[in-house]
């Protein structure tokens, strides 16, 4: 359900441009647009702080602007997909379309979205059916079968499941429980003592749950009383959750039982009925993430009141749907949500926030028309023949590697040979046929929508996983690798460069832009601390030698030290969260500057605009990290995100490898200097 090796979740990045045809063109003046060195801040030495050198110029002319929490190159590409976007609605919007088509489907999606004349006049009727429903609970049995509804419609309730690929046995999928339940990112919100945390709590329990009572019919008193009972309640359960880096040991987030055993932690759900009623059929068998989670869940059952329960439920459904109500609900999580917890100044336009909640319940449907338009055959070639040029020189890393055995060398090839790339857009696409929309409430467009993806997982069970699936759509800005696939998922969108053209940008910004920081990374997530855990054929299965693995883990050790060491606002980076990432960011670095090696431009040498090749590769590879994030976005980033923020992982990385020092002429007693012992080196 989880992605759990998504990289770049806050920033995104994009790729650059020609991987073949730029050394073709050997008479190409890269000079005049050339994308590295018209960012460059100049005033900053690259030794002292090498994110700022290479993106400064580009920073101070672009601050944050008010309807966002960060703002970079990803964003700006997001801001030309939305233009792109809005003009395939508007046109579909008049289309006069078939009923029951896509064309009809997303037109009428953004009508519904933008009639807020509408809107505004059923304020929350959309949601009464749902919230009669609650008020009719009157014992435990009935909160139950209200959790399974509310589940169907896409309400968080506390049993969070979803199907999903069995990590021991990749071939088959399976009902997996997790922990969830409560309101706030992170059960760290619930307890740390630092001043980020403890502002998003205090508004948590003290404006915003009470706002949202209050929206919904209850009097202050009420609401006041309502708002310490849900908060006690989550509480209960975040102090049951586990940490961020606790969830990363895949061994021991992973328990299966028959219900029987389901039964015995949690003996006041009937599980099977449960399951039934949430359309997961025949299920004698789960596997449970956390299951001291759902032994406090269980007991939160008879320590709280049928009341407070109903409460607790009234407000997940308001704050589910309320960005889709009229405006005091529409306000109140803007408010929340996106300026307490991210820092956003105000909202954006309206016509954008309907375009970006269809392009997430219908982004395959916008994903046809943008392939079609702007990713062509030759395109995808290109990108499909940089995974290659990786997939040989990390092979060539993988030969030279001092640390690791022969007899684990040998299963890593297999596993690193079957990688499977997944380029620019899926061979097939999702059928939208049983999803209906129509021109309003638009609130209840989102809601069937929600049900339509939570049939979808539903129907999954039982039947064998269809490899070819693609978890995220192909105008998103970002990139994944699947363990259980042994696959990387690398969507068109990243291969999009704003104010750029394809020939106009050379190797060796292209290899660090997206060969190191993107098709590198997703191909080394297969062997960091999580992913080499699992086979070539995607299951979790023990296949390194126990001393490989030890000297692997010594080497991760260095790096978890490294960004430990790193802080930003008071907020300490935690180094072992965040070590799949990091490990993936070096990887990517280095294998992406040898395969460099390899091209004519690095043999040839010759500086462009004064700068020589290598010093664009790590130039390239910034680029991708181009932007600034809000001081609250940042914050709340460290504290819920395995992903350390951007500019630390330019010089983070940088600082352990011994071509960047030689690069840019890097001495003792620069800020980025750390000793030739302390240079952290895996692959
Ligand atoms: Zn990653």
């Amino acid at each position: 359900m989880t992605k759990k090796f998504v990289i770049k979740a806050i920033i995104v990045s994009t790729i650059g441009m020609s991987v073949i045809s730029a050394c073709k063109d050997k008479a190409k003046n890269y000079a005049a647009n050339d994308v590295i060195y018209k960012d460059l801040d100049t005033s900053v030495k690259p030794g002292d702080d090498f994110f700022r050198y290479a993106n400064g110029g580009w920073l101070k002319k672009n601050p944050i602007p008010p309807a966002y929490s960060s703002w970079g190159i990803g964003n700006v590409v997001d801001e030309e997909l939305r233009d792109r976007l809005k003009k395939i609605n508007t046109e579909a919007l008049s289309a006069k379309a078939e009923k029951g088509s896509n064309t009809q489907k997303i037109g009428d999606f953004y009508f519904s979205g933008l009639d807020t004349v509408a809107i505004e006049k059923e304020g929350l009727d959309p949601l009464k059916p749902e919230l009669s429903k609650i008020d009719n609970i009157k014992d435990v049995n009935d909160l139950v079968d209200e959790f399974a509804h509310l589940h169907t419609i896409g309400v968080e309730t506390p049993i969070a499941a979803g199907v999903g690929q069995d990590a021991k046995n990749s071939g088959k999928n399976m009902l997996q429980l997790y922990q969830g339940g409560i309101g706030l990112p992170n059960r760290d919100f619930y307890f740390n003592t630092d001043p980020h945390s403890v502002t998003i709590r205090t508004d948590y329990q003290e404006k915003h749950l009470p706002i949202v009572y209050k929206l919904s019919g209850l009097s202050a008193d009420e609401a006041s009383a309502a708002s310490k009972q849900t908060y006690n309640l989550e509480k209960f359960w975040a102090d049951s959750s586990r940490k961020l880096m606790d969830l990363r040991d895949p061994y021991r987030n992973y328990n299966k039982m028959p219900l029987s055993a389901l039964g015995k932690l949690a003996p006041d759900i009937n599980w099977k009925s449960t399951f039934e009623k949430m359309g997961y059929k025949n299920v004698d068998t789960v596997i449970v993430g956390q299951p001291e989670y759902y032994r406090a869940l269980n007991k939160s059952l008879k320590t709280f009141t049928i009341a407070d329960w109903k409460n607790y439920l009234r407000k997940n459904v308001v704050t589910s749907f309320g960005s889709y109500l009229s405006k005091p609900f529409d306000d109140e999580n803007f408010r929340f949500f996106g300026t307490v917890l991210y820092g956003n100044k105000e909202q954006l336009p309206r016509w954008k926030r309907v375009l970006d909640t269809e392009n997430g319940l219908m982004g395959e449907v916008l994903g046809q028309i943008f392939v079609k338009e702007y990713f062509s055959e030759q395109t995808k070639e290109r990108y499909v023949n940089l995974v290659e040029a990786m997939r040989s020189t990390f092979k060539e890393h993988i030969q030279k590697l001092d640390w690791m055995s022969e007899q684990t060398k040998q299963k890593a090839y297999d596993k690193l040979a079957k990688v499977v790339p997944k380029v620019g857009y899926p061979d097939h696409w999702k059928d939208f046929s049983t999803l209906t929309i129509d021109r309003g409430p638009y609130s209840l467009n989102v809601m069937r929508a929600n049900n339509f993806w939570h049939r979808y997982n539903a129907e999954k069970l039982g039947k064998p996983v269809d490899r070819t699936e693609w978890d995220i759509t192909p105008q998103t800005y970002n990139a994944y690798y699947n363990p259980s696939n042994n696959e990387i998922v690398l969507p068109a969108a990243q291969f999009l460069v704003p104010g750029v053209k394809d020939e106009d940008m050379d190797d060796a910004v292209v290899y660090g832009y997206a060969a190191a920081s993107t098709i590198g990374h997703e191909m080394t997530h297969g062997f960091d601390d999580q992913g080499r855990q699992f086979d070539a054929k995607g299951n979790l299965k023990e296949w390194w030698l126990p001393e490989d693995s030890v000297k692997f883990t010594q080497r991760a050790q260095m790096l978890i030290n490294q960004f430990n060491g790193y802080s930003i606002y008071g907020l300490h980076v935690n180094g072992k969260a965040t070590q799949g990432e990091n490990i993936a960011d070096l990887g990517g670095i280095v294998i992406g500057l040898d395969a460099f090696k390899k091209t004519d431009e690095y043999k040839e040498g010759k500086p462009i605009n004064g700068l020589t090749p290598v010093q664009r590769f790590f130039l390239g590879y910034a680029l991708g990290w181009l932007g600034e994030d809000r001081k609250e976005a940042l914050s709340s980033q460290i504290l819920t995100n395995e992903h350390a923020p951007g500019f630390m992982r330019v010089n983070g990385p940088f600082t352990d490898v011994p071509e960047f020092y030689e690069a840019f002429h890097i001495k003792k007693g620069d800020k980025m200097w750390i000793n030739p012992d302390k240079r952290v080196k895996i692959w």
